[in-house]
C-alpha cells in the first residue's frame, strides 16, 4: 500500500499473556490506547453468580472521560479511515489468531463473571471469533459497483465508513456480542466507543487488549463503562454517528428512539420468546434432546433459548420423556466439567424467574418439573434455578407474555401445525423459532408462514453463522440493517456514488446546456 497510508502498529509473533485483573479490582477504561483508572465516584459490583464474591468494580465513567473517549475516537478516525483495506484486514487476521490463543482465558473470565459453564463459555467466544474470521473476506464485502453509463462516462460506488460509532452490550454473551460489533466497525474503517455490560465487562476488556496487540492504533477502540448515563451520553453525543445495541426491550426501544431522533443509524436487537413446534412425525430423540439443550443451556439466558414448546397432537405423549431428560441435567458451578446448568446472572433475575413460575401455578398451569431452590453442594449462595417445565400454558398467562430468561420451558399444545403457527405468530416477538418434523412439506409450510426472523428446521438455536446476518424481526429488532455478515458491513458504511467523465479527445465546447442531463 501507499507509503502515505498509516500502518497499523507492529504485531509481535509471540503474544504476551493477557491481563487478568485481581479479584475486587476496578475495571479500567480504554481511552486513546491506554487502559486507565476512572475518576468515578460510583461503581457497580460485578458479582460471581455462583458465589456472590465481588469480582470487580465497574465505574460510572465521568463526563470528562466519556468526552475524552469520543475525542480520541474522532482523532483516530482521521488516520484509521485512510489505512488500506488490506492492512485493516491484516489486523483482523492477527486478532483472530490471538483470540484463538487466549480463548480459554477469556472463557474462564466469562464463567467467573457470567456463570455459564466452561464449554458454553468457549462457545460464546467462538461464535464471536467466527465474525472476526469472516472478515478474511473483507475486500469482497467492500467491493463497489461500476458501470460505463455513457460514452467516456463512468458511475461507480465506494463504501465509506461513518466515523465514530457506538456499541452497547448485554450481559448474556460477554464475548460474542462485543465481537459482533467492534471488529466489523473497525474493519470497515470506523472507530468505536464500546460499552460492555456493567455486569460482566471482563471479556470485552480482554478482547480489546488483544485487538491492540493485533495492531489497532490508539483511539480506534475505546471502552467506556457505566449504566444508563453512559448510554444516554452515547445516544446524544453528535460525534457518534451510529449505535449498535443488543439487550432488553426497555433499553432497546429507548435507544432506538433516541438515536434515530438524533439522526443516527441504529440497530437494536432486543428480547425474545422463541418457540419450538414439535410435530408427531419428528424424530423423537432428536427433538427432545434439542429442546432440553436449547431451553436449559446457558441457564436459559440466551436470546435464542427455546423457551416455549408447542406440542402438536400426539407428540404431547413425549412430554414425560422430556421431563426425565431435563431432570438428568446437573446444576452447579460453571467450572465443574460435569455441570450442564450454571447460575443465573443475579439474585434479582433469579427472583423474577421464580415469581413467574409461581404466577403460572396461580394462573392454572401445571408445574411438571419444579427446579426452584435446588441444593448445589459447595455453592450454597449461588443464583441457581434447576430446569423447570410448565405444562398447559395458555397465551394469556404472564409466564407466556414475558421473557423469563432463565432455565424454564413452558409448554403449549395445538391440534394442527397451522394452529401452532398461529400461536407463534400471535406473539409480539420474532427472534427465532424452530420446527421438528421429518416432513419436508410441513417444514416448507412452516418456513413460508412463520413470522420469526431466524428459523430452524430440526435445528433448535438457529443463530446464523457470520457469512449470513442475525435477522430477528417484529419486537425483537428495531432497525433495518442487521448485525454482521453483509448487513453488518452495510450498517457501518455509507455509499458514495461518483460519476466521472474522462474524454480522450478535447471536449468540443458548444453552448452550455441548461437541460437536466439524461446521459443518453
Ligand atoms: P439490558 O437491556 O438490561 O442491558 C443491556 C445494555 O443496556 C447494558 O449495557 C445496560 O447497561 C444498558 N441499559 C440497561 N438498562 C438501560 C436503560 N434503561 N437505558 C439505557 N441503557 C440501559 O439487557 P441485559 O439484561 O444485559 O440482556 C438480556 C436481554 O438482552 C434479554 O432481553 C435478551 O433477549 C436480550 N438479548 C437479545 C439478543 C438478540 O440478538 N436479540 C442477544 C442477546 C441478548
Amino acid at each position: 500500500y501507499s507509503s502515505k497510508c498509516i500502518k497499523p502498529r507492529s504485531f509481535s509473533r509471540f503474544s504476551r499473556n493477557i491481563t487478568i485483573p485481581a479479584i475486587g479490582s476496578k475495571a479500567k477504561l480504554l481511552i486513546n490506547g491506554e487502559f486507565i483508572d476512572s475518576q468515578a465516584d460510583t461503581f457497580t459490583k460485578v458479582i460471581n453468580p455462583a458465589t456472590q464474591e465481588v469480582v470487580s468494580l465497574v465505574p460510572q465513567a465521568t463526563q470528562k472521560e466519556l468526552d475524552e473517549a469520543v475525542l480520541s475516537a474522532q482523532h483516530a478516525f482521521k488516520t484509521w479511515k485512510k489505512t488500506s483495506i488490506l492492512s485493516r484486514q491484516g489486523v483482523m487476521l492477527r486478532f483472530q489468531h490471538l483470540i484463538h490463543e487466549h480463548l480459554d482465558t477469556i472463557a474462564k473470565n466469562i464463567v467467573t463473571e457470567q456463570g455459564k459453564v466452561m464449554n458454553d463459555a468457549r462457545g460464546d467466544v467462538t461464535r464471536g471469533l467466527q465474525v472476526v474470521e469472516n472478515l478474511g473476506g473483507l475486500p469482497d464485502y467492500m467491493l463497489g459497483t461500476r458501470l460505463e453509463v455513457s460514452r467516456d462516462m463512468d458511475t461507480y460506488t465506494i463504501r465509506e465508513p461513518l466515523g465514530v460509532v457506538g456499541g452497547i452490550c448485554p450481559f448474556n454473551f460477554p464475548a460474542m456480542i462485543p465481537l459482533w460489533m467492534f471488529p466489523v466497525a473497525l474493519a470497515t474503517g470506523n472507530t468505536m466507543v464500546l460499552k460492555p455490560s456493567e455486569k460482566d465487562p471482563g471479556a470485552a476488556l480482554m478482547l480489546a487488549e488483544l485487538a491492540i496487540e493485533a495492531g489497532i492504533p490508539k483511539g480506534a477502540l475505546n471502552i467506556v463503562h457505566g449504566t444508563k448515563p453512559t448510554v444516554e451520553f452515547m445516544v446524544n453525543d453528535p460525534a457518534i454517528k451510529a449505535i449498535s445495541f443488543v439487550g432488553g426491550d426497555a433499553a432497546g426501544k429507548a435507544i432506538y428512539t433516541g438515536a434515530t431522533a438524533n439522526g443516527k443509524r441504529a440497530q437494536c436487537n432486543t428480547g425474545a420468546k422463541n418457540h419450538g413446534i414439535i410435530l408427531p412425525d419428528a424424530n423423537k430423540d432428536h427433538a427432545i434432546n434439542a429442546l432440553v439443550g436449547a431451553a436449559f443451556g446457558a441457564a436459559g439466558q440466551r436470546c435464542m433459548a427455546l423457551s416455549t414448546a408447542v406440542f402438536v397432537g400426539e407428540s404431547a405423549e413425549w412430554i414425560d420423556e422430556l421431563v426425565e431428560k431435563a431432570k438428568l441435567l446437573k446444576v452447579g458451578s460453571g467450572f465443574n466439567p460435569d455441570v450442564d446448568v450454571g447460575p443465573m446472572i443475579s439474585i434479582d433475575a433469579l427472583k423474577r424467574a421464580e415469581s413467574l413460575v409461581e404466577s403460572a401455578k396461580t394462573e392454572g398451569a401445571n408445574i411438571i418439573l419444579d427446579g426452584r431452590n435446588p441444593t448445589v453442594e459447595g455453592f450454597p449462595n449461588g443464583n441457581f434455578l434447576a430446569p423447570t417445565i410448565i405444562d398447559n400454558v395458555t397465551p394469556n398467562m404472564q409466564c407466556y407474555q414475558q421473557e423469563i430468561f432463565g432455565p424454564v420451558l413452558i409448554i403449549l399444545r395445538a391440534n394442527t401445525l397451522q394452529e401452532a403457527i398461529d400461536i407463534v405468530n400471535s406473539n409480539m416477538y420474532g427472534n427465532g423459532s424452530a420446527i421438528f418434523t421429518q416432513s419436508g412439506a410441513n417444514a416448507r409450510l412452516f418456513q413460508e408462514n412463520i413470522e420469526s426472523g431466524n428459523v430452524g428446521i430440526n435445528v433448535p438455536i438457529p443463530v446464523p453463522l457470520p457469512m449470513f446476518s442475525f435477522t430477528g424481526n417484529k419486537a425483537s429488532f428495531f432497525g433495518d440493517t442487521n448485525f454482521y455478515g453483509r448487513s453488518g458491513i452495510n450498517f457501518y458504511t455509507q455509499l458514495k456514488t461518483i460519476t466521472s467523465l474522462w474524454r480522450h479527445e478535447d471536449v468540443q465546447s458548444s453552448k452550455p446546456s441548461v437541460n437536466m442531463p439524461t446521459m443518453k
